[in-house]
């Protein structure tokens, strides 16, 4: 069957998304969840041990707590707290903390640490899996058993304000409700306004029972401008004024009630030193989280050494304060000092309660739960306190009843513990049948692929792809035969829960067809490459020794790169394997031009500037061009000598300079901000930068970058494109002024900020005016063949306005990434590219390692947390889907979108130099530039499960391993595929 290989290119794309969506649905472990239907609310609870003894203790204990309020602090880290900040800008609750009626922790949250899977967590002390981070954007309604759920069942009044997701996923539990969106980043204080607004009419209410505030001003701060902003100061002190305000009403009210109150201080999650978060390090990880009531004994003292617990642990411990039953699904343990001032036989029934729920969800979820050592402990404890309990109504010496009612207590903690731990771990339990499944189907695509690398090359971009013959043939149906049993008997003897074995049998035979078809299409190509021709394979790389270092160097370094991602630390700090390419690279070119320059270039014969020697490459070319060494060969030869030798004067010096002003500026802009996992909390430039006291600093900075944006920018664009450009970018400058990041100089500090909408959607009028006179170009070029500059000047155009919109959207600290990436692009085209005559496949691969660089200049990394949700709201005064995550995916990608669109320009202005009736085909280019980006959203969406993989998980190689092969394999495919299979390269080359 032949294939374009446009057409084999994309149905390997197809198949490798399939193939990697049954890996992750394999590797997001199904969370630990009770089966046991809705009939829960009927269900009586466990009676109390009594070993023979009548004791009349079966119902539930009645509350702990009249009235509980729950106020959440979105991204309230635990040092925000317990940490110096707390201690400045918190004192009320410093002073709770340190001598009040209060016990404080640090919860520690699981990642995902995102909002609506650590609301679930709170409310139902479940696990919830990866799985939850996409539902994050959509939270449906909560089915599962949560505190809320059993409040309403329970007839308790609840109130809330606050995050909408609440809402969304309690959407008939509250008797009263006022949801702020959360996903308006970019403001900070009408959300918060919009709760506090209620607190003085609710409290003075006595119709309700538990009210949940949700502020989330703190966490938008955070992603805005970062944990270090001043902003977080006055925040935390407003939040300490809130948190005064409703205890000093709970206080007052508790003379008229008999029972004490509950004022529960939580965080959802923390936030990372760049101010997001999503994923496990310590600062996303530990919130504080504080329950006040009068009901605890008051400190004698500073007592500041909150002890660690599991953020799950609060759903138990509420269900008991509020007298209900503990959520089903609920892996939390009760936290024990809350009814530490309880009589003894007490304590012992609300232990022996959290205990019987984690024994019943380890036998729903464990197989073999009798052998969990938990579980044993509970028998033990359960044994001892049916015994305590006969010697309780017997009325026994009370220092007896003592002793051996703590021996319980400590039973029955240490078996919670075993519980709640072995409970946790279950959720982390991996669907390897879906996993390697997903993983053969990767290796069989990539496998193909590389197989078909040397027809890719070939001329005609087509290839013969052996489908069909297979699937006619003996080993296919053999395949599928085997593989039908494996399925059966995988799914019939495996006791967890298996993905593939739950889908119907169709879809699950369509993968198995697929796997078969794939592996049979594998083992003919290769049958097929032996028996056409040993050619290849006995002697794979004829010309190797006539490659250049640098062809060596990109090379080695695109399938090291692959390679270390074998590794799941290479990974999370793949910014150190950039940095270390892009500065070899550096170095390698420097090699070169300084050889070209001084010695004469005797070890380089192709590159010999003296070499003399006519060769015709623009005529031998076309048919030269079997296989990829070939082509490389002959890109070499057909260089005429190097234009390095006219080089007179200044400009050969900044030949001889530029690879040093390149690592300079690479030097500069790592500086800028810390990225990866382990390094990220060291101080840099940025934060330096952002910090209230340097923003005259910052304003200098943004300044000249601007300006040398305009400089490098319109010098290709159209007059009209440059006055806009211009307007441009003295509105990003207002806009940054008018959010707070930067000052006029004739300006105050503390100025007034506002969301900047007007300036904003200024620029977007310019950008998308420039877009459109692009484009207008392009389409223009396209109807008149051979106005070819009219094209390059539209493609100069798009890319001037995608830089300015990325200027718009990059933080003000940032900016320096973008001036110095177009300093880097215009020095290596004037000074590299083109007076070294490298060819496409060089400047491509090397267009991609910048790119790649950029992306981690920016501070990103392969972790959630880095990704800059606000600048999805630059210019928006509400939440709308579609332009915020378009604008978020933009912001993030900006260095290799921005590189891929300078390929693209550079190399069809290239094209346009010497010969103007050559059609470049811009799709190619275009491809390329589609696959790098692709490459990096897989590589996005993977990145936060390698964090999963760090943390002990099983499957870390697996995951890692799988990652680079596909998209890498692609990237190079049609990396190479652009450099050596269109008709006008070798023109290119010859010019
Ligand atoms: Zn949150
Ligand atoms: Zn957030």
């Amino acid at each position: 069957m032949r294939l374009g290989s446009g057409t084999f290119a994309a149905c390997c794309v197809v198949i490798e998304v399939l193939g990697v969506a049954l890996f992750l649905r394999g590797f997001f472990p199904v969370p630990v969840c009770s089966f046991s239907g809705t009939e829960h609310q009927t269900e009586s609870p466990a009676p109390e041990p009594s070993a023979g003894a009548i004791s009349n203790w079966t119902k539930l204990p009645p509350p702990l707590f009249s009235k509980v309020v729950i106020m959440l602090i979105d991204a309230l880290r635990d040092d925000f707290v317990f940490g110096s900040e707390g201690v400045k800008f918190m004192p009320y609750t410093t002073y709770l903390v340190e001598k009040g009626s209060s016990h404080s922790f640090v919860a520690e949250a699981k990642p995902p640490t995102v909002t609506m899977p650590r609301i679930k967590a709170l409310m139902t002390g479940s696990l919830p899996g990866f799985i939850d981070v996409v539902r994050n954007l959509n939270s449906p309604t909560l089915l599962e058993d949560s505190v809320i759920t059993q409040a309403k069942a329970a007839g308790k009044r609840i109130i809330f304000y606050g995050d909408e997701t609440w809402v969304k996923l309690f959407p008939k539990h509250f008797l009263e409700y006022d949801g702020t969106t959360s996903f308006f980043v970019s403001d900070y204080t009408e959300v918060d306004d919009n709760v506090t607004r209620h607190l003085d009419k609710v409290l003075k209410r006595r119709d309700w029972d538990v009210l949940i505030l949700h502020y989330l001003g703190l966490d938008h701060i955070g992603h805005i401008s970062g944990p270090n902003s001043p902003l977080i100061g006055r925040k935390l002190s407003e939040m300490d004024s809130v948190l005064m305000k409703i205890h000093t009403s709970l206080l007052a009210e508790e003379r008229e009630t008999l029972l004490p109150n509950l004022l529960v201080l939580c965080g959802d999650h923390g936030m990372s030193e760049a101010g997001g978060h999503g994923a496990s390090s310590v600062e996303e990880v530990n919130t504080a989280l504080i329950l006040i009531s009068s009901a605890f004994e008051r400190k004698p003292g500073d007592v500041r050494h909150p002890k660690y617990i599991q953020q799950t642990d609060l759903a138990a411990t509420l269900s008991i304060g509020l007298g209900l039953p503990i959520p089903r699904g609920s892996v939390g343990s009760l936290i024990f000092p809350v009814v530490e001032g309880k009589p003894m036989r007490e304590q012992l029934r609300f232990l022996h309660l959290n205990t019987v729920q984690l024994s019943k969800l380890l036998q729903e979820n464990v197989p073999s739960y009798r052998k969990e050592p938990g579980f044993e402990q509970f028998k033990v404890s359960e044994r001892l306190h049916g015994n305590w309990i006969r010697l309780y109504l017997e009325e026994n010496n009370s220092e007896v009843l003592f002793n051996l009612g703590s021996k319980v207590r400590r039973q029955y903690l240490d078996a919670l513990r075993t519980l709640s731990l072995s409970l946790s771990r279950q959720a982390a339990q991996y669907d390897v049948y879906s996993m390697a499944a997903g993983t053969v189907l990767v290796l069989e695509v990539v496998a193909l692929l590389l197989l078909c690398v040397p027809q890719a090359l070939s001329g005609k971009a087509e290839l013969d792809v052996p489908l069909l013959s297979p699937v006619s043939s003996l080993l296919f149906y053999l395949l599928l035969l085997a593989l039908a049993a494996l399925h059966v008997v995988v799914c019939t003897s495996s006791d967890s829960s298996c993905y593939l074995c739950s889908l119907p049998w169709l879809a699950a035979g369509g993968v198995m067809v697929l796997i078969s078809t794939l592996l049979c299409a594998v083992v003919s190509a290769l049958t097929g490459m032996f028996a056409a021709g040993s050619r290849l394979s006995k002697n794979p790389l004829p010309s190797n020794s006539r490659w250049s270092e640098l062809d060596l160097l990109i090379l080695s370094g695109t399938v090291g790169h692959v390679l270390s991602l074998g590794a799941s630390s290479f990974i999370e700090e793949e910014h150190q394997t950039w940095y270390f390419l892009v500065n070899t690279l550096c170095l390698a070119l420097c090699h070169e031009i300084y050889r070209n320059c001084f010695v004469g270039d005797d070890c380089a014969p192709q590159r010999c500037p003296h070499a003399g020697e006519e060769f015709d490459g623009v005529a031998a070319a076309p048919q030269g061009k079997s296989t990829g060494p070939d082509v490389w060969e002959l890109d070499r030869a057909s260089k005429h000598p190097s234009p390095l030798e006219a080089l007179r004067g200044p400009e050969r010096w900044m030949v001889l300079a530029s690879p040093w002003v390149i690592l300079s500026c690479c030097r500069l802009l790592r500086s800028l901000n810390q990225t990866g996992v382990q390094w990220a909390h060291r101080p840099d430039l940025g934060h330096w930068l952002t910090s209230s006291d340097h923003k005259a600093e910052l304003s200098v900075l943004a300044t000249v970058s601007l300006i040398m944006i305009f400089v490098l920018v319109q010098k290709r664009c159209s007059l009209a494109s440059k006055v806009a450009m211009a307007f441009g970018l003295l509105g990003i400058y207002c806009y940054r002024v008018a959010v707070g990041n930067l000052l006029f100089p004739w300006q105050q500090n503390n100025k007034d900020i506002s969301k900047g909408i007007t300036e904003a959607r200024f620029v977007y009028v310019f950008v998308l005016g420039i877009l459109f006179t692009g484009t207008k170009d392009l389409l223009k070029s396209q109807i008149t063949a051979d106005d070819f500059t009219v094209k390059t000047v539209g493609l100069w155009e798009i890319y001037s306005g995608l830089v300015l919109l990325a200027a718009l959207l990059l933080r003000p600290h940032n900016l320096p990434v973008l001036a110095l990436s177009l300093v880097i692009q215009t020095v290596m085209t004037h000074f590299v590219w083109r007076p070294l005559r490298h060819d496409a496949a060089e400047v491509t691969v090397m267009h991609y390692w910048f790119g790649q660089a950029f992306f981690y200049f920016q501070g990103n990394s392969n972790s959630i947390a880095t990704v800059d949700i606000s600048a999805g709201f630059v210019g928006l005064d509400a939440y709308v889907e579609i332009p915020a995550v378009l604008l978020t995916a933009f912001a993030t990608y900006t260095g290799p979108v921005l590189w891929a669109g300078h390929l693209v320009n550079f190399l069809a202005s290239e094209a346009s130099r010497p010969a103007p009736e050559t059609q470049a085909s811009g799709t190619l280019y275009l491809r390329t530039k589609l696959t790098s980006t692709s490459m990096d959203g897989v590589k996005a969406s993977i990145g936060f499960w390698s964090k999963k993989a760090r943390g002990g998980s099983r499957c870390g190689g697996w995951a890692s391993a799988l990652r680079p092969l596909a998209p890498g394999g692609l990237h190079l495919l049609s990396a190479l595929q652009t450099a050596t299979a269109d008709p006008w390269l070798p023109q290119l080359q010859a010019c």
